[in-house]
């Protein structure tokens, strides 16, 4: 009797306090599907990723040439695929070439492989998925979400997505609207209120504004905070990760990204420092989704995934992560906080 007493008494503490941290579910996302094994922004990636249990699965978003919302990381394709084989006289001057001079029906033509530094070929993350092996391509926004919707249907999860509005102000410089496009697609989709499953994401803080405020986005919406005092765009992160800065953010944002360095770092010993940041943005209400676990490039000093998933969840307490091993984060979580899942 005592132990039911007891135990209905931790359930209720439980339920007041989800809805700020201690009990919470951290929630797992996936950065450009499972990132780690396969090249990112595949389907195959993505689908690799449901599998593995996460809460969410990124789609950073670029327009081609013809306004469709294409799922890559960069507004450049040379780093990823053969652009440079299959279409070499389509570079601009600076030498790159860019999503948003190739139709769809060109950008399909392209195969997709692990990430590579493209001055010397070498891949970047060396012992992640090998060159040349099995066929990838570029995928639409909207097939992302097909895939991740159609997989809902058959598996009965309402596994949520988390697409990236990728460099507005550069899109506009060049006459196109990619947050327009983003929008319309997510409502198309089902996704337009704080009760879907679904955050919005961007590192430019007028265009954040703008979502909000002039193209009426109702849902979740994060701001990314990169380690840099600037943006390109002119965006002052150096401000904006600052308590002052995060009062100002909490008017329009549900949440924020930093990068791991601004949450917590390692000294020589290997011992985990946590900043005040996570108690700021939890003073602001603002949930906090910090960018990214990669087990194989671990932080500097940081001695091993175990402890960087430590530091993260229990010392800083996070809400949930960006990263690039699903698996690995979904089962340390699944370990460690059993009461949380
Ligand atoms: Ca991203």
């Amino acid at each position: 009797m005592k132990k039911t007493i007891a135990l209905a008494i931790l359930a209720a503490a439980c339920g007041l306090l989800a809805a700020g941290h201690i009990c919470a579910k951290p929630e797992v996302i996936a950065h450009r599907g499972a990132s780690g094994y396969l090249p990112e922004h595949t389907l195959a990636a993505k689908a690799m990723a449901y599998a593995a249990g996460v809460d969410f699965l990124e789609q950073d978003v670029v327009l081609s040439k013809d306004n469709v919302p294409i799922v890559s990381h960069d507004v450049h394709l040379d780093t990823v695929t053969d652009v440079a084989k299959v279409f070499p006289d389509r570079k601009r001057a600076d030498g790159r070439y860019y999503v948003l001079d190739f139709t769809l029906a060109e950008l399909k033509q392209l195969r997709v492989t692990e990430r590579f530094d493209r001055k010397t070929g070498k891949r970047v993350l060396p012992n992640r998925f090998p060159a040349g092996l099995a066929e990838f391509r570029l995928v639409t926004m909207e097939e992302d979400l097909q895939l991740i919707q159609g997989l809902n249907k058959s598996t009965g999860r309402n596994v949520g997505i988390y697409p990236e509005i990728k460099q507005p102000r550069w899109h506009r410089e060049q006459g196109y609207d990619v947050s327009r496009v983003v929008l319309d697609v997510l409502k198309r989709y089902g996704y337009q209120t704080k009760a879907d499953a679904c955050w919005v994401q961007c590192f430019e803080y007028d265009e954040v504004l703008r979502v909000r405020n002039e193209l009426g986005w109702r849902g979740r919406l994060l701001m990314l905070l990169s380690p840099k005092d600037k943006g390109s765009d002119g965006t002052d992160f150096a401000f904006l990760r600052s308590p002052a800065g995060l009062a100002k953010l909490a008017e329009t944002v549900d949440g924020v990204g930093p990068d791991i360095s601004t949450i917590v770092k390692w000294n020589k010993d290997g011992k985990a420092v946590v900043s005040d940041f996570a108690k700021n943005a939890r003073a602001h209400k603002l949930t906090l989704h910090p960018y990214t676990i990669r087990i194989d490039a671990l932080p500097k000093n940081c001695p091993s995934s175990d402890a960087l998933h430590a530091a993260l969840f229990r010392d800083a307490d996070v809400d949930g992560m960006f990263t690039d091993f699903g698996d690995v984060t979904v089962q340390w979580i699944k370990a460690n906080m059993p009461a949380s899942r």
